[in-house]
């Protein structure tokens, strides 16, 4: 179970994604534990089983749901309506039943999307016990008067509901919480694309020589796994210094970073500043309570620096909670821009600090210390050169590398290279950080 940084991430994170989409997942049972096990080949995670009943702040850890199989027939015995052809067909988390019954009985457990004939819609009944059918529009609109056979072979008993963590530890004990959902069954971009990312990310934090932050990836399912670790991990929380939940990252829109209720919390000015200075900008927007595990960690008695990165939001593209949410959805290529954003976002909170000019006396030369350019006119090189200047303008000893890239305009990774360029010229020195003066 060795952890590596996937030479083509892309394809990497795509086959996470293939190998999980199968999958009937929902809030509780075998589907999301089987999907926990398919993470543990990438990286060591260890699962955490609550059991059905235990109580988690305002709410109790529901039934655990298993399913084997679920239809309608028709009086051939055809199947009309199969699970096994698409697990969305089936109501998530329904419970099991097994009748004859006209259509007309059996219309008010059906669920259509009129307006989209051909998907199947997802659809869930976790908190209110209920059974029922997914099907597409067109489907329905084939079906006959007359009797059918109902089959939803599920159980709802006492089990257990699981998550994953994964912890890189940092040289402080600051943690950074990455969190994605796994409660949902064949979706391929909410959320299989944040568990791909997720996994990716932690593969690559793994492989870098230091860490400042305690990285904490949680898999858990959609609202009551995220309630259920903040219960289960009420002491701790206060470790938590910024966030993102993952959700959405494999389809073709922009990025979009939705603020922490906060709004100006650390976790916000990088993710915003990342977001801004990218070749291919995005959005932010604000908080809102609604969504996904960002309403947890956001709510007032935890209140954390947790925003959520995503590519088009949640109900804003025609394919969400349907069938077409596919692995057709989600490409590669985008993807991969997801994760390096994230990594951008990441390298800002970890690599951000405060320097002070040791020649802040008029401007030191820089052609004498090899670190002008010998060629004027390449681009690079003069982008180059403006990060410097504005280092050594900006480093007093108070103003931070971010400070000065959202000023300069000049993304953060431009801004930190030029620091660390001048500091390897002892141009530059650390103030306020690890690095203590000597003597
Ligand atoms: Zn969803």
């Amino acid at each position: 179970m060795k952890t590596t940084v996937d030479s083509d991430p892309g394809a990497n994170m795509f086959a996470i994604i293939e190998r999980l989409y199968p999958i009937c997942r929902s809030i509780t049972g075998p589907g999301v534990r089987e999907t926990m096990e398919i993470i543990s080949g990438h990286i060591p995670l260890s699962v955490v089983e609550t059991p059905s009943g235990t109580e988690v702040f305002d709410w109790t850890v529901p039934k655990e749901w298993s399913i084997r199989d679920a239809y309608v027939a028709d009086a051939s015995g055809r199947r009309v309506i199969d699970f096994r052809a698409h697990n969305l067909h089936v109501l998530n988390y329904s419970a099991p039943i097994r009748a004859r019954m006209t259509l007309a009985a059996l219309r008010t457990h059906l669920f259509t999307l009129p307006a989209q004939p051909d998907l199947i819609p997802y659809r869930t009944s976790y908190y209110a016990e209920n059974w029922g059918f997914c099907l597409s529009h067109r489907v329905l609109e084939s079906m006959q008067e007359g009797d059918y056979e109902v089959v939803i072979d599920s159980t709802l008993e006492d089990g257990a509901l699981t998550y994953g963590e994964y912890v890189l530890p940092g040289e402080t004990d600051d943690e950074i919480l990455i969190s994605a959902h796994t409660c949902h069954p064949s979706l391929a971009n909410d959320n299989l694309s944040g568990i791909a990312v997720a996994v990716a990310l932690a593969q690559r934090l793994a492989e870098r020589p230091a860490r400042k932050h305690t990285f904490r990836f949680l898999f858990a399912p959609g609202t009551i796994g995220a309630i259920t670790w903040l219960a289960r991990n009420e002491a701790r929380v206060n470790r938590i210094k910024h966030g993102l939940v993952l959700t959405g990252l494999g389809d073709s829109g922009d990025l979009v970073y939705k603020k922490s209720r906060r709004g100006d919390t650390m976790t916000d000015r990088a993710a915003a500043h990342v977001i801004g200075t990218r070749a291919r900008k995005g959005r932010v927007i604000p908080f809102n309570p609604y969504g996904y595990d960002e309403r947890q960690y956001c709510s007032p008695g935890f209140d954390l620096a947790v925003g959520r990165i995503s590519r088009t939001p949640h109900g804003e593209f025609p394919e969400y909670h349907t069938s077409a949410d596919n692995l057709s959805f989600v490409s590669p290529a985008q993807l991969t821009d997801s994760l390096a954003a994230v990594e951008e976002v990441i390298d800002v909170l970890e690599r951000n600090a405060v320097y002070e000019n040791l020649n802040p006396k008029g401007e030191p030369r820089l052609g004498k210390r090899g670190l002008y350019r010998a060629i004027a006119g390449q681009t690079d090189s003069q982008h180059r050169e403006m990060a410097m200047l504005w280092v050594l303008s900006g480093s007093d000893g108070q103003t931070s590398l971010l400070d000065i890239a959202e000023t300069a305009h000049l993304s953060f990774a431009e801004i930190r290279a030029a620091a660390d360029a001048l500091a390897q010229a002892q141009l530059l020195e650390e103030r306020g950080g690890r690095r203590r003066p000597p003597g």
